[in-house]
Formats: structure tokens, C-alpha cells, sequence
């Protein structure tokens, strides 16, 4: 039976978490846990592909910072704190900025991009208390050396679409054999590489395809993760119909977090 894994993008220091609480309110209260992907050091300045302020980043009245580094002093990370069974984080990069060629991680050597993975882990430990072992790349672009460098820190590694110029050629046989069934689950290293079918569950879709798309994204696969974005849904402030559909077709599937809850 197909493991279902939610996974949201993107709560950073700005995140009021009351509204994404909200917005997922009808996951949250059938009991499901969800991976937070936390930005550990996020950047104010990164600009989405339309030219406009990033949709992730609500710091109004912090404009003049370059940055906000996430404490355990943040909301969200009490919020965190507060819920350790159902809220399971994952390191989302460090700043999410555009590092170079358009991506924070695309376009790194192994020492660039180990160097940010080690500063985002601990920002986020320390903000947590507690080990994080998964990561996610902001917009899930990894270079060969960015997923060298996450092999070797990271338990879990949460990815869209791997190819074997990516990989070492020690990697190649158990990719192949991953292939042969897109069962998207591989363990390189000794480290769990989780790869997805892309996100299509946003709040453009017909919540009546909500079903049917889990279905295509799982069919044949050991692991499926589904990719949200709460910042995509928390416009209203009733939950939107998308999500309501969501929690009702996971009802009948299994739901587990891709890395173990944080001690509590
Ligand atoms: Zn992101």
C-alpha cells in the first residue's frame, strides 16, 4: 500500500502560523502529520517568476532587513514546538534565494552547497531543539553537488525528478532499478531519496480531481508526496475546497511523515 507523505513548502520567521494552521485545518484535525519544509535564514528580497514579492514572505514592517534568521523565539517555531507529532520539519534550503542561475542549490558545487545545507540545519535545530534529517532544495533544483552534499547529511532527501547525470556512477544500478517500476523511493548512500511526480494540487484544480490526481501521482509508487504550498490557499479564511477534498481522499490512505516526529 502506497505511503501518502504531505509535504508544504516554505513557512519561514515571517509565517503567521495561526493562518496556516488555518489553512490547513482540514488536515490537521483528521490527524494527519504533515513534513514542514522550514527556510531556516530566509532572504526578503527574493522575487517570484512574475517580478512580485515572493507570496511565502509576509515581514510588511521588516522591509529594511536583508534576512530573518529563524529563532526559538519565532512563532512558528513554538508552533512547531507545540505540535511535535503532526508538525515534522524538513530543512527547506537556507535563504530560498537566487543563488545563481535562477535557484538557491541548481547551480552549486558539493562544498557550496554542503556549506548552506550545514548552516540551514543548525538555524533550524537550534530554533527547534531538536535533529531535523530531512531536506527539500527550494524548488526542488539540485545540482550533481548538491545532492552529493545532501547524501552525506541528510537521512531523507525530498526531490522532484533525478537524472543519472546527477548521480555518481555507484548510484546508477539502484536508480535504474528504481526506473524499471517508478517505485520514486531509492536509498543512495544511507540516505532515503523520496522523488515526486510533480505538484499539481493547488487551489486551481477541480476539487472533484483531487482523488483521481493522487491517484496518478501514486499509482505504482511505494512513497507518494504531495507538495503544498499553504501560502497558495490562505487567502480565505474558511479552508479552501481543495484542501477539504484532499483531507477526505487521504481518509482511505496511508498517511505517514517521510522522517520521524521530533522528540516531544
Ligand atoms: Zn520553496
Amino acid at each position: 500500500m502506497t505511503q501518502f507523505v504531505l509535504r508544504d513548502d516554505d513557512a519561514n520567521a515571517t509565517t503567521p502560523p495561526a493562518r496556516l494552521e488555518r489553512a490547513y485545518a482540514p488536515l490537521l484535525d483528521a490527524g494527519f502529520a504533515i513534513n514542514l519544509s522550514v527556510i531556516p535564514d530566509v532572504a526578503l528580497d527574493t522575487l517570484a517568476p512574475d517580478g512580485a514579492r515572493e507570496r511565502f514572505l509576509c515581514a510588511a514592517q521588516e522591509r529594511h532587513l536583508q534576512k530573518i534568521t529563524l529563532t526559538s523565539q519565532h512563532e512558528l517555531s513554538q508552533w512547531i514546538r507545540r505540535h511535535p507529532t503532526q508538525l515534522v520539519p524538513l530543512v527547506h534550503g537556507l535563504t530560498h534565494s537566487r543563488v545563481r542561475e535562477g535557484t538557491e542549490f541548481g547551480a552549486l558545487s558539493a562544498v557550496e552547497a554542503g556549506d548552506r545545507m550545514d548552516r540551514g540545519k543548525s538555524i533550524l535545530e537550534a530554533a527547534l531543539g531538536a535533529p531535523v534529517e530531512g531536506f527539500v532544495a527550494p524548488w526542488d533544483a539540485m545540482s550533481r553537488g548538491a545532492i552529493t552534499a545532501a547524501l552525506s547529511r541528510f537521512r531523507v532527501l525530498s526531490t522532484s525528478w533525478l537524472d543519472r547525470a546527477k548521480l555518481a556512477p555507484k548510484h546508477w544500478p539502484a536508480h535504474y532499478a528504481e526506473r524499471l517500476r517508478r517505485r520514486e523511493t531509492l536509498e543512495l548512500d544511507r540516505c532515503r531519496v523520496l522523488r515526486h511526480r510533480g505538484g499539481p494540487i493547488g487551489p486551481s484544480l477541480d476539487p472533484s480531481l483531487v482523488s483521481s490526481t493522487l491517484d496518478r501521482l501514486s499509482s505504482g509508487a511505494d512513497v507518494c508526496v504531495v507538495v503544498l504550498h499553504h501560502w497558495m490557499f490562505w487567502e480565505s479564511d474558511a479552508p479552501h475546497p481543495v484542501v477539504r477534498a484532499l483531507a477526505k481522499a487521504l481518509a482511505r490512505r496511508r498517511v505517514a511523515p517521510m522522517t520521524s516526529p521530533i522528540a516531544a
